[in-house]
């Protein structure tokens, strides 16, 4: 079938599309609605079927696949590796949910899931799924403040967490944060389960503090049934990353999430059964729910879940082809990562690329922020396979833009993420007056329209209204998800994401986008890396302002340089986008703010240029990034 009938299957007869994407997963009672959106924008997929994500990703492939490897755990932080089979991965699995039962843990409970990348986290997320809980992962680089304001709004019976992360060799103890964040919220989980690696020392509140080794070991054989859910029932919830406002967090179901990653697994990553995923992301973010844990193990492939920087080598030596080594050693087909990960290894000797046998390996995809051409060609010439780019949200759940090779061999253009993924009626409105863009490269914002297909958002957790106010009602006179995100499509029907809704800045009453500058700029070929961001100006309302980090280092110590780059700089943008665009200033650092998934924090640099708190930076990568962009506010105005 040609994608364009099945993505028309999709959108003109979705309740026979589904129905038949359902198969791909077990169900204990069969659905006997396939959608019902009589309550639009809320859906709910596959009512009256009962199913559970813990049996799809674990205890079905017992019957065939029982000694295959199912989680192979690498930690280049430990110098570890470790290959759990299916089998051992149930037992694990089992060993929690029973550890996390005998703490009060029962169907509905919240569990605040706050780990490192071993496979332990893993075993907690699948033995809530088991159990029928709601996990609520929190992203183990958070601080204190930003974890206790989570454990408030998911009220969680029993906290997971670790003795201490590690990043670079720098151990970092987990414990005293999550005391404090205990402290700080007014919710107070009833016990903590605790993972010991050995790694700091930890301080256990009596009655409260449990060790997972003991409660593991005391209920070794204990067994531990799937609860059966409706398909309706809530899976998890997880508060989007906070480059922009209030955590929010997201709620998904059980059954339509089954779905959609089974249908992905096939149609769009092309991954089977008996083979190995390889995933660079956290299991702290969406990527990591979907594609670390739930979605490679439901379609019965082994997922590597990886700790450690890029860089390192089991050894614990300096190695930057030790993901390529990996592929290699696990026969990895289809990997994982972002666009951040790839510019990082663009540092690196690019024989590095060469070094392994990628033979395996059938394509790379790459989300979570826009993947420029040049950075897209690197890995591209370097690997030789595929590089395909989708766009999604963790709202979504699941890629809305990209190409889905497993129903047609589709090709990719640099610079687009592709073209809407079945399910999804993604349009493009114009801002202020909601009307449709069918025109090719008409700019205008991304949104789709109801009902979202499968392992789309359910709501907002404890609050309906936010989720209908936030995302339904920000364009005029119609009832869609707005993505908060500009786009265009090309005459193919290719689309192209241009950043951020919010991300527009206002020059004397025109509006701009500041990621065209930003692209404008990048193709400089001094330059290595860009921000661009609106500044508060008394006489203009708005001037847009750009931080550069030079290919050349030199230019930081050298102002003769810089000052020549500077207006190199801005004439390359006044000639390509209109002088309006030109920024004020071009300042020149050595990094720039980004969160550890790798999302410019541009909010941030914005309230350092207007001499404003920078706000919650728990995320941040490098704290002294922000440093770098206030020493060049200083030393060059
Ligand atoms: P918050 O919603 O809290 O501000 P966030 O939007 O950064 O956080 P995510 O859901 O992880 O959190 O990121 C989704 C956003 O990332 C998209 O809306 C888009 O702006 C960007 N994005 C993701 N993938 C791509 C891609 N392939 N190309 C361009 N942009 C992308
Ligand atoms: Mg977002």
């Amino acid at each position: 079938m040609s994608y364009a009938d099945f993505y028309r299957r999709s959108i003109e007869a979705p309740e026979a599309f589904w129905a038949e994407q359902a198969k791909l997963i077990d169900w204990q009672t069969p659905p006997q609605q396939i959608l019902d959106d009589s309550r639009a924008p809320f859906v709910r997929w596959f009512a009256g079927g009962t199913t559970n994500l813990c049996h799809n990703a674990v205890d079905r492939h017992l019957v065939e696949r029982a000694d295959q490897p199912a989680l192979i755990a690498v930690s280049t932080e430990t110098g570890t590796e470790k290959v759990y089979s299916f089998r051992d991965l149930h037992a694990e699995v089992r060993r929690v949910a029973a550890s996390l039962a005998a703490l009060g843990v029962g169907q509905g409970d919240r569990v605040l899931i706050y780990m490192p990348m071993i496979a332990e986290a893993a075993f907690a997320m699948l033995a809530c799924a088991r159990l029928g809980a709601v996990h609520c992962v929190v992203f183990g680089g958070f601080a204190s403040g930003s974890l206790a304001s989570r454990i408030e709004d998911a009220e969680p019976t029993v906290v997971v967490s670790a003795d201490a992360g590690s990043r670079g060799g720098k151990v970092i103890a987990y414990k005293p944060l999550l005391d404090e964040a205990i402290r700080l919220s007014k919710h107070k989980p009833a016990a903590v389960l605790l993972f010991d690696r050995g790694l700091a020392p930890m301080d256990l509140a009596d009655g409260r503090d449990h060790l997972a080794a003991a409660l593991m070991e005391k209920h070794r054989d204990t067994e531990v049934p799937c609860v059966w859910l409706d398909a309706t029932d809530i899976s998890y919830t997880i508060y989007t990353s906070g480059t922009t406002g209030r955590p929010k967090g997201v709620q998904r179901d059980v059954g339509g999430y089954a779905v959609a990653l089974a249908a992905s697994m096939k149609h769009i990553f092309d991954g089977n059964a008996g083979e190995t995923y390889f995933s660079t992301s956290d299991i702290g973010w969406v990527v990591g729910h979907s594609y670390i844990v739930y979605g490679p193990l439901i379609a019965g492939m082994a997922t590597i879940m990886y700790e450690g920087l890029p860089t390192q080598g089991l050894d614990r030596q300096p190695n930057g082809g030790i993901w390529w080594q990996l592929v290699e050693k696990y026969k990895v087909t289809v990997m994982f990562s972002a666009p951040t990960a790839v510019r990082v290894l663009k540092k690196q000797d690019p024989a590095l690329l060469k070094k392994y046998d990628l033979s395996s390996l059938r394509a790379l995809f790459l989300a979570g922020e826009p993947l420029d051409e040049p950075t897209a060609r690197w890995i591209s010439d370097g690997l030789g396979v595929p590089i395909i780019d989708n766009y999604w949200q963790t709202e979504s759940g699941w890629p809305i833009l990209t190409v889905a090779n497993g129903v047609e061999r589709t090709p990719s253009r640099f610079g687009s993420p592709g073209i809407p993924m079945y399910g999804y009626k993604v349009k493009i409105l114009h801002e202020s007056t909601g009307e449709e863009l069918t025109g090719a490269n008409e700019k205008g914002v991304v949104v789709i329209e109801g009902p979202t297909p499968p392992g789309f958002m359910q709501t907002v957790w404890k609050d309906d209204e936010r989720f209908v106010n936030t995302y339904w009602k920000s364009v005029p006179n119609k009832l869609v998800y707005s993505t908060f995100d500009w786009g265009i499509r090309d005459e193919d029907g290719y689309y192209y994401i241009l950043g951020r809704t919010d991300d527009v800045i206002n020059v004397a009453g025109h509006r701009l986008g500041t990621r065209e500058i930003e692209e404008s700029i990048s193709g400089h070929a001094k330059v290595a890396e860009v921000a661009v961001v609106g500044v508060a100006d008394a006489l203009k309302g708005q001037v847009a302002m750009a931080f550069v980090v030079p290919r050349d280092g030199a230019v930081l110590g050298d102002s003769q340089a810089a000052l020549a780059l500077e207006g190199e700089v801005m004439k390359q943008v006044a000639d390509q986008l209109g002088a309006l665009a030109r920024p004020s200033r071009v300042h020149f650092v050595g990094i720039l703010p980004k969160t550890r998934s790798g999302k410019l924090l541009r909010r941030a640099i914005q309230a350092v240029c207007e001499g404003r708190d920078p706000g919650d930076l728990t995320t941040i990568e490098d704290p002294t990034a922000l440093q770098q962009i206030r020493q060049s506010l200083a030393s060059q105005t």
